[in-house]
């Protein structure tokens, strides 16, 4: 029977599961209630199960079966991963299965990756001797700023069957951007890196009608502000893009008392390594040129948060070949563009060939350049795309490992 078939079968199952974990969102690395709902779903399949240390990660590992039944030594094996974690935003969608944890939500559709990967653990175990190799289930906590890939990555998911994973493959679902079903590939860059600034202007605080008296921190802030956007456009290549944007801006007490210090946060997406590096060596020399120009001291604090999600060439057109066989050439959409996202499955790219896949779930008949997208309070994803998530998932590890498996 196909998979898709199969997994159409799941399809209830898989939409209660969801809903369960839409219901109670947690945050973080520590999801210790979604966690235990993961390890009932997964009770009963053959899989080996570890559980995190440092998080509430959950590894489970899925041996394809061999004609004696027994394992023989270091056989290939790929890697699925889902990510649990929901956001901190006050739930508006007003679903009858809606948040009831206040101010936590499920806004970036985790709970359906979720939901997903237990659908492919399901489907694959029951094809384990049909599997030329092993899997390895990821089931991730924390990775909305928290970076639980790298605590997964170091208590050892990518050796979890013995033997390091050959390929990686993970999805992610958007509440708009593409009609309902469709699937998103992109060979390369696929999502934006990641980083952080915090600075502090330190000056010497006054009385506003002496300021030569002072050193007026908040005219050099400003002045940081917009000569970070001139850098951006002056000294950046507009083929590769950058983003910039000052989120905090904070100085004074009183409008009569120059303060002795002012704080600037921003936030930094780059598309490439190249502007990435450009950028942690610009930015510093900037703000620390003008601090330098006025007579004040600045602290820089430059944050490396996520790196570019880059994907396999190679494993990206493994699972346009698959999309398409199971789906039909309809449902591929292949981006020409990243998009300004970012994604600690990067990761796990990083270190072993794979690729990102997006899946549509806006509601059916819903305008994807109009529905809230990821992250919004009123964000919905529907529950019709979860059987076709799992069958991609299954079927992409089921495909790889063919591909892999040694000949005999
Ligand atoms: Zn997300």
């Amino acid at each position: 029977m196909p998979t898709t078939a199969d997994a159409t079968d799941l399809q209830e199952e898989l939409i209660r599961l969801r809903h369960d974990l839409h219901r109670q969102p947690e945050i973080g690395l520590q999801l210790p209630r979604t966690q235990e709902k993961v390890l009932q779903a997964l009770d009963g399949l053959p899989l080996e199960i570890t559980l995190g240390k440092d998080t509430t990660s959950v590894t489970a590992v899925l041996r394809g079966g061999h004609p004696g039944g027994e394992s023989v030594g270091p056989r290939p094996a790929v890697l699925l991963r889902a990510d649990m974690d929901g956001l901190p935003v006050q739930e508006k969608t007003g679903v009858d299965f809606t948040s009831q944890a206040d101010g936590a939500m499920h806004a970036c559709g985790h709970d359906l990756h979720t939901s997903m990967l237990v659908g492919a653990a399901t489907l694959l175990a029951d094809k384990k001797h049909l599997l030329g190799g092993d899997v390895v289930l990821m089931f991730q906590p924390g990775e909305e700023g928290f970076d639980g890939a790298s605590y997964m990555i170091r208590e050892g998911v990518l050796d979890a069957t013995g033997t390091r994973v050959q390929a990686a493959y993970g999805m992610h679902v958007f509440s708009a951007l593409e009609p309902h079903g469709t699937f998103c590939t992109k060979p390369g860059v696929m999502l934006s890196a990641s980083d952080g600034l915090e600075v502090t202007v330190l000056g010497a605080g006054g009385h506003g009608s002496a300021p030569h008296s002072a050193k007026d921190p908040v005219t050099v802030a400003a002045e940081m502000v917009t000569a970070l956007q001139v850098m951006v456009t002056r000294q950046f290549n507009m083929f590769d893009p950058v983003v910039l944007s000052v989120g905090v801006l904070h100085a004074g007490t009183k409008r009569n008392v120059i303060p002795e210090s002012a704080r600037i946060e921003a936030t930094i997406r780059t598309f490439s390594d190249a502007s990435r590096h450009k950028m942690m060596d610009a930015v510093p020399r900037l703000l620390k040129g003008i601090a330098a120009a006025h007579g004040v001291e600045v602290a820089v604090d430059y944050l490396q948060e996520y790196p570019l999600t880059i994907t396999s060439e190679d494993e990206t057109r493994t699972a346009e070949r698959v999309i398409t066989e199971l789906f039909g050439e309809r449902r591929l959409s292949r981006w020409a563009t990243p998009l300004s996202g970012s994604e600690d499955f990067s990761r796990v790219l990083a270190e072993v060939p794979g690729t990102f896949v997006g899946l549509s779930a806006v509601a059916p008949g819903g305008d994807p350049a109009t529905s809230p997208f990821n992250h919004s309070p009123y964000a919905t994803f529907d529950d019709g795309v979860l059987a076709d998530g799992a069958a991609l998932y299954a079927e992409l590890a089921m495909s790889r490992l063919g591909a892999l498996a040694p000949a005999s």
